[in-house]
């Protein structure tokens, strides 16, 4: 996925300004990077309409580029999505705290079950993993190879009681729980490869029987555009509180983490990386926002704002020059910001138009900066802004206030009258062509 809107972007990074085509067009490139990633259609409907919407409005932000500013709104827009805020699991005010697990069949129910109770204790906490899932013949056995890996306790059926009622198992491993002082309960339940009426009642009995504060939807996020239909199940079936994606670690970018965000409106919580039982993260909605958009690019497309903005305020210089008269005075003061600048180069390359003159700028002397200085600052303010009334006796009485000749004098006249001539055709848009610029 990331791969694809990179190139969108990248296209849209060497367009001008954002016209409604622009938009369309890249609003077509990020739908169909969506629906590569296996997000659902209808959620790719919404979100791009949303984008588009945004994209056209002038709710944009103004130091941003168009690239940046449509790289902007769609991140906000996954941000939105995926929940926000991070959002944590909710611990009881009164323990235990009881969480339910419930998802289809592999999602990977029953190892989210023994990471959590491993983070769980890790954080001072007394879990206890209740096994709820007597669908499968191995699934009992595997809950306890898992507890005792995540040194967690369980509470399991009795071996040989024939099959156990799970809403029964649930009901007393709570009750177990209390008794024995554990602070919060994870019920592993049963899942079905698909999803059935059977299996709901059974999960939606639990929930009734056990009063969870929290019950997740463990989620594989390989599943694809299936996500919808079987988030919608669920939902509905037993009004998950949370989401949990396991196999983040595989190749899924991401698709089904906006498809069940969406279809529930419920935060994702965990994200499950590896078969480990240390493979466990929080869910952080802006990191996996980054990860669909790819970071690095996104970073790039900042500076590049950052460049834009720049240009704008040299622009802005421009056109003060262009409206306002341009005295000595303004030339002192612009000096004195070009030596804190560091580089006269740099701020002139940044006018437009002033490409050609690049090589009369190679040629520039900073000390000339300091020698120019000295002078102006040996003129009175009223010469300062007008040159015009300098007859000899001032270029004199200013050459010796300096410690310059008088020619030097008459020469920064001259570069000055020239210079503030080149600043007026510069702002006009024009391209400037005065000889001596080099020496000025
Ligand atoms: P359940 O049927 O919902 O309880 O699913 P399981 O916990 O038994 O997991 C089903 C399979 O998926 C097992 O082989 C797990 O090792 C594997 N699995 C679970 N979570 C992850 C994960 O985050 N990453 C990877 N790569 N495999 C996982
Ligand atoms: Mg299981």
């Amino acid at each position: 996925l990331s791969e694809r809107l990179t190139d969108t972007f990248r296209n849209l990074r060497t367009k001008g300004k954002l016209s409604p085509a622009d938009v369309d067009g890249t609003v077509r490139e990020i739908r169909r990077a969506l629906l590569d990633a296996d997000v659902a259609l209808q959620v790719v409907k919404e979100f791009t309409a949303k984008v588009r919407e945004r994209a056209l409005g002038d709710d944009v932000n103004k130091a941003l580029n168009p690239a940046q500013q449509v790289v902007q709104i769609v991140n906000e827009e996954l941000v939105g999505i995926l929940g926000g805020e991070q959002r944590r699991l909710e611990l009881a005010k009164t323990p235990p705290t009881v969480i339910m697990l419930a998802g289809l069949q592999g999602s990977g129910k029953t190892t989210f079950a023994g990471k959590l109770a491993k983070r769980l204790e890790k954080d001072g906490h007394t879990p206890l993993l209740v096994a709820a899932d007597l669908q499968r013949p191995n699934a009992v056995n595997q809950l306890q190879v898992v507890a005792e890996r995540a040194g967690a306790a369980i509470y399991a059926p009795e071996p040989g009681n024939g099959v156990g009622d799970p809403v029964k198992v649930s009901r007393d491993g709570v009750e177990h729980a209390r008794r024995q002082q554990h602070d919060v309960v994870i019920i592993d339940t049963a899942g079905r490869l698909g999803v059935d009426e059977e299996l709901m009642k059974q999960a939606s009995d639990i929930r009734g029987a056990t009063r969870p504060d929290e019950v997740l939807f463990v989620i594989d996020a390989m599943i694809g555009q299936d996500a919808v239909n079987t988030a919608k199940a669920f939902q509905e079936g037993v009004d998950v509180t949370g989401i949990v994606l396991s196999k983040l670690d595989g190749d899924a970018r991401g698709g089904a983490a906006l498809s069940v965000a969406s279809v529930t409106g419920r935060p994702i919580i965990f994200a499950s990386t590896g078969e480990g039982l240390d493979d466990l993260e929080d869910f952080h909605p802006d990191r996996m926002a980054s990860r669909i958009l790819d970071l690095g690019d996104v970073l790039t497309l900042i500076e590049q704002a950052q460049e834009a903005f720049d240009e704008e305020e040299a622009q802005k210089v421009a056109e003060k020059l262009a409206t306002e008269q341009f005295t000595l005075e303004d030339f002192l003061e612009q000096m004195q910001q070009l030596k804190k600048m560091g580089s006269m180069k740099k701020m002139l390359g940044m006018l437009p138009g002033m490409g050609q003159m690049k090589q009369q700028l190679d040629d520039f002397d900073e000390r000339e900066i300091d020698r120019t200085e000295a002078i102006i600052r040996s003129m009175t303010p009223v010469e300062r802004t007008n040159t015009k009334i300098l007859n000899g006796s001032r270029r004199l009485r200013i050459a010796r206030g300096s410690g310059v000749t008088v020619t030097d004098v008459n020469q920064l006249v001259n570069r000055f009258e020239q210079a503030a001539k080149m600043m007026k055709t510069v702002a006009r848009g024009g391209t400037p062509n005065i000889p001596g610029m080099g020496a000025m």
